[in-house]
């Protein structure tokens, strides 16, 4: 073991829950795979593979920038550009070839010259905000009126489909219904005045999983597709597979004694004589500080706490409770070793936060190894 901090994405893993979500969607439902932030941490492009080998037809991606990524990786799927497109990402997203997402008549003004004399027409979709709050307009109207300018944008441009998306499918399923009670007369409304296929669509990983009235055409999926818990519970009581593993290993091993402390602010003095490791993880690479004295890693099949203040670069383990360790052995923060095993979401509770924020804080200093249940990948 000589990388200081690796996370191993098992593609497999991802292809087998993309798998598992296509099976609860009834046939005529697709599965768009979310790989914005990079996959949610995991790599964009091989995530994106992954998730299409396993049954997803299309993908979607936050910024317009994500979107040309792809494109550059060879990915050739339809791409949806989630997030608000200023005025000098809207070009970059059309070439790209990527759908975008509008809620506005005044959006289709600025998108019309974009594309006239585009060889093939872009999709559009329209959004109604039905309760998050965020991007879209509340006013069922607007989204109509945006509905039709997009119908008479002329040759560059098709509508697509139309989309809203939901504040609480992960906690209060009342409030999602209300949503949904919401978005289904202006999907009624669309399919009225639609001339070509429209695909419409609602649900995120909570909502395909909770909520199968919420699926429509399509649904969008992120953190189910990494083997992510959206309740930020455990994954495995949705049947889905962790699909990342961040590991490091034990850089120093020495005594303290009862009295002496460690790291900065000497948050963690030894109540007893012990043994402190030392792991060449820290927040600089994702491993938060909101975890510092306040969880476990895993080192030779055992669990080791936490001691003292998360620093940019290094961790402090207490190995003096439980088995000795030596310097050069494999530790695990997020995945299994023999029988124990650590979720990101057990380790984003104790944190405060939710798996979708560890997982994007991994930084880029981290290498990411691939490879399909343990083997290279085809
Ligand atoms: C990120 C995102 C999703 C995916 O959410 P998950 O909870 O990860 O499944 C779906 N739709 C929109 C609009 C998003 O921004």
């Amino acid at each position: 073991m000589s990388l200081r901090v690796i996370a191993e994405v098992n593609l497999a893993a991802i292809e087998r829950n993309a798998a598992r979500l296509r099976a609860r969607l009834g046939s005529h439902t697709q599965l768009c795979a979310v790989v914005k932030a990079d996959g949610y941490g995991h790599g964009a492009a091989p995530a994106a593979r992954a998730a299409l080998r396993g049954g997803a037809t299309t993908l979607a991606v936050a910024t317009a920038a994500e979107a040309a990524e792809l494109r550059r990786a060879g990915l050739d799927a339809t791409i949806l550009v989630l997030g608000a497109l200023s005025d000098e990402e809207l070009p970059l997203a059309v070439a790209a070839g990527a759908e975008i997402i509008v809620w506005e008549p005044g959006f289709i003004d600025a998108l019309r010259p974009l594309v006239a004399g585009a060889d093939r027409p872009i999709g559009v979709h329209v959004k109604l905000d039905t309760g998050l709050g965020r991007l879209g307009t509340r006013d069922p109207e607007r989204a109509l009126a945006t509905v039709r300018a997009v119908l008479a944008g002329g040759s560059g441009m098709k509508l697509a489909g139309v989309m809203t998306h939901f504040a609480t499918a992960d906690d209060d399923l009342g409030f999602a219904a209300d949503q949904l009670r919401r978005f289904k007369p202006f999907v009624a409304e669309s399919r009225a005045l639609a001339t070509g296929e429209l695909t419409v669509h609602a649900a995120n990983s909570a909502a395909l999983l909770r909520l199968p009235d919420s699926h429509f055409d399509m649904v969008r999926a992120g953190i189910a597709l990494y083997g992510g818990d959206p309740m930020n519970h455990d994954p495995a009581d949705h049947g889905l597979e962790p699909a990342l593993e961040l590991k490091s290993y034990v850089a120093a091993v020495k005594p303290i004694a009862a009295g002496q402390s460690v790291g900065y602010g000497r948050r963690f003095v030894a109540p007893r004589d012990s043994v402190i490791a030392t792991l060449p993880v820290g927040y600089g690479d994702g491993f938060v500080r909101g975890l510092g004295d306040n969880c476990e890693v895993l080192i030779g099949g055992r669990r080791y706490p936490v001691r003292g203040i998360v620093s940019m670069d290094n961790i402090t383990v207490e190995a003096g409770l439980a088995a000795p360790v030596e310097v050069g052995q494999q530790v695990t923060i997020i995945g299994s070793d023999g029988a124990q095993r650590q979720t990101a979401e057990e380790l984003a509770r104790r944190a405060g936060t939710i798996s979708y924020e560890l997982f994007c804080a991994i930084s880029r200093r981290v290498p990411r190894a691939y490879h399909c249940d343990g083997r290279p990948c085809e």
